[in-house]
């Protein structure tokens, strides 16, 4: 039977329970930003498969990407024999990437995986061990990367002990009483009480905080963290994993900003659902590891570079950086008209299309709140993500790609599953 119930039998039955799912009914198809579950049921898909799907679902141009590359070779390992496509990639990616001067980049996996090789890369470039994060970050479930996240229950608790020389400082938000001087003062004090700056390799940052709460950086924090880091010989490393590729409306997160990190890392999106990541910085940097240090056997899989190049082409062809704006305000103006009428939404940010809601009861974070918004979208087929540190935040990560009218009418179930 594939009917959604007796699948989540045999899920539960046969799958760690660990590995949560958000949504109670099982896939078996989509197309652009539409998924249609095994009965039949459609949604649509405001979670792009948690930032991943921003070109949507089967783009006919990755379809064909990948048809081409499968007639050609699946994998070699780029470790044993290369191919140009990954060669090309890291070209256009250096291209990109808000970093002057010689740009080097190395291809992964996974989003964790790239930052394991960020933190690498910085510890051999200079020397030094110890990594200053920002708390309600998120940076993977790889042991490195658990560390380096900022949230204890669900990502840490009981898998310790974690890989030592990793600190926290606040990240700033207007809503929850946190300055920028505030995470200034942070560092400032951990540098007297608990770390050397000397010691400190890296300082790493998302430019817009993702699964923390979709709060973005504010310029200013990162214009001290620049000075820090140049203070210090500190590397500033851009965690762009959810913020790439043209989400914020622009191509980086760190395009909204007038400093550039020395070292970035991207996955998500970059490939449309194929496992692919990246590390992209200053060539200096990323040729500190000797040949040999850097790698792993799937890194920069040919079908996933494949499918990276068509997402590049696709997001120039169909200006989705454009797009991301005009989409991203058209919901900001709706969620801005709603939060007049519904005090529960005590905040509407983001960038771009990068988009989130945080709900407050009063001073207290209302995750229940979020929680039955959720639901009640769901229940009008309307696929919705949470996220923040107290499960308080309602986020969308619609395709790029999505029609005016899909976007008209999943705008319409929000605004109905807000207003109870
Ligand atoms: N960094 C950020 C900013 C992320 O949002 C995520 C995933 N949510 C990761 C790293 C980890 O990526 P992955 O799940 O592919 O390992």
């Amino acid at each position: 039977m594939d009917d959604n119930a007796s699948l989540r039998a045999r899920r539960e039955a046969a799958v760690a329970r660990g590995v949560a799912t958000a949504a109670p009914f099982f896939i078996a198809r989509a197309e652009n930003s539409e998924l249609w579950d095994t009965e039949g049921r459609r949604y649509i898909d405001f979670a792009g498969g948690i930032a991943v799907l921003n070109t949507g679902h089967r783009h006919p141009r990755v379809l064909a990407a990948l048809a081409k590359q499968l007639e050609c070779f699946t994998h070699s390992a780029f470790q044993v024999v290369a191919y140009e496509s990954y060669v090309r990639l890291a070209e256009r990616l250096n291209g990109i990437a808000p970093i002057s001067g010689p740009v080097k980049s190395v291809f992964f996996s996974t989003g964790a995986e790239a930052l394991e090789n960020a933190v690498k890369i910085a510890r051999v470039a200079t020397g030094r061990s110890a990594l200053i994060c920002f708390g309600g970050a998120f940076h993977g479930r790889s042991f490195m990367t658990m560390a380096m996240t900022g949230k204890v229950v669900p990502y840490k608790a009981g898998f310790g002990p974690l890989p030592a020389e990793v600190y926290h400082v606040p990240f700033p938000s207007a809503l929850h009483g946190v300055s920028v001087a505030d995470s200034v003062v942070a560092i400032e004090r951990l540098f007297r009480a608990d770390v050397d700056p000397r010691r400190v390799a890296a300082i790493v940052i998302e430019p817009v905080q993702g699964e923390g709460g979709f709060y973005p950086a504010p310029p200013e924090l990162l214009l001290e963290l620049r000075a820090i880091c140049d203070e210090h010989g500190i590397l500033l490393v851009a965690d762009e994993v959810q913020t790439g590729f043209a989400r914020t409306g622009k191509w980086f997160g760190m395009h909204h900003h007038s400093v550039e990190p020395d070292l970035m890392t991207c996955a998500k999106s970059l490939a449309a659902g194929l496992p692919l990541s990246g590390v992209i910085g200053r060539a200096a940097v990323m040729d500190a590891p000797a040949p040999g240090g850097l790698g792993g056997t799937y890194g920069g899989n040919p079908l996933a570079i494949a499918a990276a190049h068509a997402v590049l082409d696709i997001i120039l062809s169909e200006q989705l950086i454009e797009r991301a704006n005009v989409l991203g305000a058209r919901l900001r103006t709706r969620l801005e008209a709603l939060q007049r009428r519904v005090p529960a939404l005590a905040e509407v940010r983001g960038q771009g299309a990068m988009v989130a809601v945080e709900l407050m009861r009063g001073a207290e974070p209302d995750a229940d709140a979020a929680r039955t918004i959720q639901r009640r979208a769901l229940d009008q087929g309307l696929l919705l993500l949470t996220c923040g540190n107290y499960g308080n935040v309602i986020r969308f990560l619609f395709p790029l790609t999505i029609s005016d009218e899909l976007f008209d009418e999943a705008l319409g179930i929000l605004e109905a599953a807000v207003s109870g």
